[in-house]
Order: structure tokens, then sequence, then C-alpha cells
């Protein structure tokens, strides 16, 4: 199971799609929701809605388990 690089939470599928969406498609380590609303300064909930938004386009990066 992947973790986070930095707080080394284990992370859903989610994330790692919202990791590669919004810094790098071929990344191989990957930052939690926490990490990544740090990181750009912004809260959990727009990163849950650009999930939300992704999914919603059909991008297989995504699920709607979690
Ligand atoms: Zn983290």
């Amino acid at each position: 199971m992947a973790k986070c690089q930095k707080c080394e939470k284990e992370l859903s599928t989610n994330e790692i799609g919202l990791h590669k969406r919004l810094i790098n498609r071929g990344a191989e380590s990957y930052m939690c929701i926490s990490c990544l609303a740090r990181f750009f300064s912004c809260t959990e909930n727009l990163l849950r809605e650009k999930i939300v938004h992704y999914r919603n386009q059909g991008c297989t990066l995504f699920t709607d388990e979690d």
C-alpha cells in the first residue's frame, strides 16, 4: 500500500489520483490530501471537490469507493 511521502499516512486511490492530476502524472510517490492541501495552501474540502469534479469527468484515476 502506498504511503504519503511526507507524513506516511496510507493513501487512498483518490489521493494518489489527485496527486497525479495536480502534481505529476508520472509520479511514483504521493502526498495525502492533508499534505496536498498544505502544499497548495488550500483547504482539504477544495481538494475533495476536485476529486468529485475529476471523477464526474470520467477520469479513471479516481474511484467512488472512498
Ligand atoms: Zn501526508
